[in-house]
C-alpha cells in the first residue's frame, strides 16, 4: 500500500468530519474512488483464493447431522509431502496387504528435512486430513462400517472385490450413496492371476471387468485402483506404464493398520495407528475385519482429537499415494 493510499485507509475509517473535508478536494476524492476500487478487487482475489483452497471436499466429524465442510487445506504440497513420506509394504502371504516382516516400513524418508517457508506457512493453516480407505469388502462388515461413518458424518474410501459384489450389490449402492467412494481392488485378489506372468495384461483386464460392475451397482465408474497387496515389489515400471495407459489411478496407503493380523483385538488396531500416524495428510489402510469395525469409532476419536478431519477421495481432486512416488498415478 502506497504511503497516499494508507492515508486514505486511515481517513476513511475516522468519521465523517473528515469526509467532508475531503469533498472540497476534488483529487482526493478521485483518489478515494481509486483507492475503493482497489479494496474490492483485494475483496475478489481473496474470495476466490478461498474457493481454490477448498480443493479438497473433507467432512468434519459432528456431534448431530451430516454437516461437510471445506477447510483451508495446502493443496498441491500435501501430495509431495505424502509422496515422501510413503511407505513401502511387502507381502508374500495370504489374502491381505501386507506382512510383520517390515515394522519400520512407515517412517517417512525425509522426515528430519526442514520444511521450506512456503510449506511451513502451508503447513501452519492447513488441517490435517485422514482417508480412511477400506480393503477387500463388500462383505458382512460393509453396512456396519457405513453406518459407523454415518454416526460421525464423515466419509471413506473403499475398495472392493469384484468376485466378492454378488450378494453385496445393496450395500455398495448405499456406501456410494452415502458419499462414499467404491474403489477397485481386482476381480480375484489373487495374486497369481495378477502377478506371476509379470505382464499387466491380466491385471488391467481385471480391473477394467470390475470396473463396469461397479459402474452398473453404483451408477459412477470408477477410475482408482488399490492394487492387492500393494504395488511394491510386483509393479514395475513397464506395469506402471501400462496402467497409467489403460486411465485408471493407483493409491498405495501411508499407514497401514495391520488391522488384519489382530483378530479378536481391536485395542491392538487402535495402538497400531497411534504408533504411526503422525502426518499432514494420511491414507490409513484398513480392511472389512471384526476388528477394524470394533475399533473404529475409537479409532475416528482419536484422530480427532489430534486434529484430523477426514475425506473421501474425488477422481477430479486426485492426488498421488503409491509407493513407486509415480505422480501419473
Ligand atoms: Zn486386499
Amino acid at each position: 500500500m502506497s504511503n497516499i493510499e494508507q492515508k486514505e485507509f486511515e481517513n476513511a475509517s475516522t468519521g465523517s468530519r473528515q469526509d467532508l473535508t475531503r469533498k472540497k478536494s476534488g483529487g482526493r476524492f478521485k483518489k478515494r474512488i481509486i483507492f475503493s476500487a482497489i479494496v474490492l478487487s483485494c475483496t475478489a482475489l481473496i474470495m476466490s483464493g478461498a474457493a481454490m483452497n477448498s480443493y479438497f471436499s473433507v467432512s468434519a466429524p459432528q456431534g448431530n447431522g451430516a454437516s461437510i465442510v471445506t477447510p483451508k487445506l495446502a493443496g498441491f504440497n500435501e501430495s509431495s509431502r505424502i509422496l515422501e513420506g510413503l511407505a513401502s509394504e511387502n507381502d508374500n502371504n495370504g489374502h491381505n496387504e501386507t506382512n510383520t516382516a517390515s515394522p519400520e516400513a512407515d517412517k517417512p524418508a525425509h522426515s528430519e528435512e526442514p520444511p521450506s517457508a512456503t510449506e511451513n506457512k502451508a503447513a501452519k493453516s492447513a488441517p490435517k486430513v485422514a482417508y480412511l480407505t477400506f480393503d477387500d469388502g463388500p462383505g458382512p462388515y460393509t453396512d456396519k462400517i457405513v453406518e459407523i461413518l454415518n454416526q460421525h458424518s464423515i466419509h471413506a474410501t473403499f475398495f472392493v472385490i469384484g468376485n466378492q459384489l454378488k450378494g453385496y450389490e445393496d450395500s455398495v449402492k448405499a456406501a456410494s450413496g452415502s458419499g462414499n467412494y467404491i474403489g477397485l481392488h481386482s476381480m480375484t485378489h489373487n495374486k497369481k492371476n495378477l502377478y506371476e506372468s509379470g505382464s499387466s495384461a491380466y491385471f488391467i483386464k481385471e480391473f477394467k471387468r470390475e470396473q463396469k460392475m461397479v459402474e452398473k451397482i453404483t451408477g459412477h465408474s470408477p477410475s482408482l485402483i488399490r492394487a492387492p497387496y500393494g504395488s511394491k515389489p510386483q509393479i514395475n515400471k513397464k506395469f506402471r506404464d501400462d496402467i497409467v495407459e489403460s486411465g485408471f489411478k493407483m493409491w498405495d496407503w501411508t499407514v497401514d493398520s495391520k488391522d488384519w493380523q489382530h483378530t479378536g483385538k481391536p485395542d491392538k488396531v487402535l495402538q497400531e495407528i497411534k504408533r504411526q500416524v503422525h502426518r499432514d495428510v494420511e491414507v490409513i489402510l484398513f480392511h472389512e475385519k471384526k476388528q477394524t469395525v470394533e475399533a473404529l469409532p475409537q479409532i475416528i476419536d482419536y484422530l480427532t482429537n489430534k486434529g484430523y478431519a477426514f475425506a473421501v477421495y474425488k477422481p477430479d481432486r486426485h492426488f498421488s499415494v503409491n509407493f513407486a512416488n509415480d505422480s501419473r498415478l
